[in-house]
């Protein structure tokens, strides 16, 4: 596959880890399982925002943008490794938070937003406000002041940034063919869709039979799937491959998400505790920890034969496990 010639930029630490949870496998009695580190990113505690913004950074700077702007939840991982990333290449961040500006102290990714600078600014969690108008209206006064805005809609999920997971299946296929090991499913959290997009663009347009499993921390399957259906398409002529997706390659399962985005369910807070306890990886409670609570259940149910090998994506979030600690002392 051939998309040297989109600008990019070197931000991420890769390739990055790719390794064997074999306590957990024996615990659940199920297949193997291996687990690719992208919480090992390397910029401002990593995640895998960071594999998109190589691409949407490297965009922005061809355009010759001095001011970033994009927008997430207050506890955003996206507006995190936004503002780092754009640190490094010497631009500006304005992040459109959603939520109340907190009474108290600022916590986890809200603390490492001002610590790296960003121009904070928040919106009333209200339906009724269009945060891509917000981050228009945003461009309008950057560009009043004689900046270049460069604006990434939310979680970076346009085909630009999808780009950095269709790169990743091919790093992941190459790590897997030096071990001399096989994978049959990769495991994602799923919300923007962006990730997933572009791990069901690069398995399919490597002919890999490896097959794509999101579980969906926020959005119902049937509002995601066509959305990443559409995105993948679009991301395919972005890059100039002649591959067509369909709803059938889309694989979402959205019972795990409980009451709501970033609103933990039992069943993450243990996927969480199993992981520090059985191989001492800490995962987030917002997304990996529900999505690996997705995994272990669908093993527990028979999903994956045994002599199949699956492969779990940490897509990062771990800041977020300082943003409320109570989660964790209720349950033991
Ligand atoms: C943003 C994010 C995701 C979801 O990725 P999308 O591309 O938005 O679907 C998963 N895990 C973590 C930790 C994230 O920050």
């Amino acid at each position: 596959m051939q998309f040297s010639g989109l600008p990019r930029v070197r931000l991420a630490d890769l390739p990055t880890p790719l390794d064997e949870l074999s306590r957990l496998s024996k615990v659940l009695k199920g297949p193997r399982l291996f687990i690719k580190r992208d919480d090992n990113t390397g910029l401002a505690f990593g995640g895998n925002k960071v594999r998109k913004l190589e691409y949407l950074l490297g965009e922005a700077l061809e355009q010759g943008a001095d001011t970033i702007i994009t927008a997430g939840a207050l506890q955003s991982n996206h507006a995190r490794q936004t503002t780092a990333a754009a640190n490094k290449l010497g631009l500006k961040t304005i992040l459109v938070l959603r939520g109340a500006p907190p009474s108290s102290n600022w916590k986890a990714n809200l603390l490492l937003d001002s610590l790296l600078g960003a121009d904070v600014r928040f919106v009333p969690d209200d339906p009724h406000i269009k945060i891509d108008d917000v981050l228009y209206d945003i461009s309008l006064e950057v560009e009043g002041k004689g900046g270049i805005p460069y604006v990434i809609p939310v979680g970076g999920s346009v085909p630009t940034g999808s780009i950095g997971y269709v790169a990743a299946v091919m790093e992941i296929l190459e790590q897997i063919y030096q071990k001399g090991i096989g994978i049959d499913y990769i495991v994602s959290a799923t919300s923007s869709g962006g990730t997933q997009t572009g791990l069901i663009l690069g398995a399919v347009a490597t002919n890999s039979n490896v097959r794509v499993i999101g579980i969906s921390v926020s959005r119902p399957k049937e509002v995601l799937a066509p959305r990443i259906v559409r995105l993948a398409n679009e991301t395919a002529q972005k890059i100039g491959i002649d591959v067509k997706i369909t709803l059938s390659d889309v694989r979402i399962y959205d019972e795990y998400i409980g009451p709501g985005y970033a609103v933990p369910t039992r069943e993450c807070i243990n996927a969480i505790r199993l992981l520090a306890r059985e191989e001492g990886i800490l995962l987030d409670p917002v997304y990996t920890g529900k999505a690996m609570a997705g995994l272990i259940d669908l093993v527990r149910v028979g999903a994956f034969r045994e002599d199949e090998s699956v492969l779990f994506i940490h897509t990062g979030g771990t800041p977020a496990l300082f943003a409320d600690e109570g989660i964790f002392q209720a349950s033991g």
